[in-house]
């Protein structure tokens, strides 16, 4: 009887297996054609220097816009496209359409650093410097340091001499570096001093608590003062509140992104924004 049972578990596990397989190759099939249609968009959220009230770029961010559901965040599909060929095509989709859009912008007399966030899978794929290269070579206006590239922590350390070869190569061509989602991963000191990156980007996590959790304060004043002593600029992620933003500019992080500054928008929207918040002096600046 158990032995029956166990088979006929192992016939049910199989059946919801089977199916969720189904319902990804599915999504993996709608999102081909989603790329094939031009359903993809980028929205941006501004990076700022809070101290100043000034715009230092802003971070390219991937929405799915669906047909019918309407306007999806990359959680609903990144996942299922891990590991596929579509990752690739969709990640060098983004980097063409942020160079189009730093490119636009500049047309309207607007200069403004681009960041995008590359797989680990696309960072290390054959070629990925040629290719980014070949991307850049389409806009001789644009200097590559307008493009900053935003790496996660264990990007860079599934395979770091890989990742160390690619990222060095990248700096050579003038991109800027970013180590995305900075304290979650598990790089070493000594790893680390080695990586080319211009910029900590300290992950939101410790943002948030950071007000009420000491343990956070810390670890938020640790990697600011990592930066310092390495030469590299840090920016804090998931700045909510104007406290947060006055917290950070009081340890001596001037730069930020969160929804207490602006949310990621369409990249039309973003001049507007950018004329308004130099123009006003209040909100999360939090200037004395
Ligand atoms: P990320 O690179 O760390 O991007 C920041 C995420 O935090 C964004 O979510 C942004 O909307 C959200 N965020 C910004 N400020 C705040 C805040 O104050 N509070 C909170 N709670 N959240 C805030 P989003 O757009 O859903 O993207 C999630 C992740 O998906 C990104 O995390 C990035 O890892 C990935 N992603 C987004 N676009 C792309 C892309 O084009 N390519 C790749 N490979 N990954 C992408
Ligand atoms: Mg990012
Ligand atoms: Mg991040
Ligand atoms: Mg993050």
């Amino acid at each position: 009887l158990a032995k029956q049972r166990g088979r006929n578990c192992v016939q049910v596990f199989d059946a919801s297996v089977e199916a969720s397989l189904r319902q990804k190759q599915e999504l993996l099939r709608r999102l081909a054609q989603a790329l094939e249609q031009g359903e993809f968009v980028l929205h941006f959220q501004p990076k700022v220097d809070m101290l100043e009230r000034r715009p230092v770029g802003a971070e390219a961010l991937l929405r799915w816009n669906h047909p019918e559901e309407g306007l999806r965040p990359p959680a609903d599909f990144l996942p299922a496209l891990e590991g596929n060929e579509l990752e690739i095509a969709l990640g060098e989709w983004v980097i063409r359409t942020a160079l189009e859009q730093v490119a636009s912008w500049r047309a309207a007399g607007l200069d403004l650093p681009v960041a995008v966030n590359i797989s680990a899978r696309h960072l290390l794929k054959a070629n990925f410097v040629a290719d980014l290269k070949a991307m850049l070579d389409e806009h001789p206006d644009i200097t590559p340091d307008r493009l900053e590239l935003e790496i996660v922590e264990s990007t860079a350390i599934t395979d770091m001499n890989a990742a160390l070869e690619v990222l060095t190569a990248c700096r050579a061509l003038g991109v800027q570096l970013a180590l995305d989602d900075f304290g979650t991963g598990y790089a070493s000191l000594a790893y680390f001093r080695r990586l080319p990156v211009d910029l900590l980007k300290i992950d939101r996590s410790f943002v948030r608590d950071m007000l009420s959790d000491a343990d956070d304060r810390a670890i938020v004043l640790s990697v600011v003062h990592l930066a310092q002593a390495f030469d590299r600029r840090v920016i804090a992620e998931g700045v909510e509140t104007t406290d947060h933003a006055q917290a950070l500019i009081e340890i001596g992080c001037r730069l930020g992104q969160g929804y207490g500054i602006a949310r990621p928008m369409p990249a039309a929207h973003i001049p507007g924004w950018i004329a308004w918040y130099s123009a006003t002096d209040d909100g999360a600046a939090g200037r004395g």
